[in-house]
């Protein structure tokens, strides 16, 4: 995959900003693939490349037999309820004057499951995400931030996902809270047989929730293998040097 972003500069100068130019990886059904590196990396970049929030000028996104990268707007919408992205900041990507319970049900309502069903449905993702029903008509700033983690882990869910891309979720949270949501995460990724692109810049994080990881530097992804193998005997420079930072 190959990214670039175009900035215009205030004096008519423009910068070209090589985001991502080799990053080729596999995701295998059912695992969990932590995709870690230094701020500015790409890490982003590369998951919006595969949602189609922004557009590559090369390469291809496989996801069973078809090339995501090629299909229009239209063709690309089946594609928008299978896989769902979670965000750094719960709490802007949640709509302040939607009740919880109108937040989760929203996405299956808009394609097409009647009202009735989906707010039974988001009733049961509360459960799933260890919040209590009450939730439902209360709004998004009642919660704390690991909850509204969880509002958004259920409405990401509720669009039943065979992907779920985590960019960063729980970067924004104390470490107590990330130890919960990190747990609820890798619970609902067994129970439900999820596979997942987990972003983090912290590779204690990556640890506890991945099963492979890949390591991004400068818009490449430099190693990639078992968790435990690239952390354990590191075979690129990089990926020592980010080792040897953890405290
Ligand atoms: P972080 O860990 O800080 O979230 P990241 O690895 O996710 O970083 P990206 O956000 O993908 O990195 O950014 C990769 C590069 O692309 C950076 O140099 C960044 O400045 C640039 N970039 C990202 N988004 C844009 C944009 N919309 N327009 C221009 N440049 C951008
Ligand atoms: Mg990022």
């Amino acid at each position: 995959i190959a990214k670039t972003y175009r900035r215009g500069g205030i004096f008519g100068a423009k910068a070209v900003v090589r985001a991502v130019h080799d990053a080729d990886f596999t995701l295998k059904r059912g695992e969990t693939l932590g995709l870690v590196g230094e701020s500015g990396s790409g890490k982003s970049t590369l998951a919006r490349c595969v949602v189609k929030l922004v557009t590559p000028e090369q390469g291809e996104i496989a996801y069973d037999g078809t090339n995501l990268r090629l299909l229009s707007r239209a063709a690309w919408k089946p594609y928008r309820q299978r896989i769902q992205m979670i965000f750094q900041d719960p709490y802007a990507s949640l709509n302040p004057r939607r009740t919880v319970g109108d937040t989760i049900a929203e996405g299956p309502v808009t394609h097409g499951t009647p009202r009735a069903e989906a707010l039974g449905r988001a009733r049961e993702l509360l459960r799933l995400v260890q919040l209590d029903a009450g939730a439902m008509d209360r709004y998004p700033h009642e919660f704390s931030g690991g909850q509204r983690q969880r509002i958004g882990i259920a409405r990401a869910l509720a669009m039943r996902p065979d992907l779920l891309i985590a960019d960063e979720p729980v970067s924004a949270l104390d470490v107590s809270v990330q130890a919960q949501v990190l747990a609820l995460l890798a619970e609902i990724k067994a129970r439900l047989g999820l596979t997942m692109l987990f972003i983090t810049h912290d590779l204690r994080v990556a640890a506890q929730i991945c099963d492979r990881v890949a390591v991004m530097q400068r818009g490449a992804i430099v190693e990639q293998g078992p968790t435990r193998q690239v952390f354990s005997a590191p075979q690129h420079a990089y990926t020592r040097q980010l080792l040897d930072s953890i405290p």
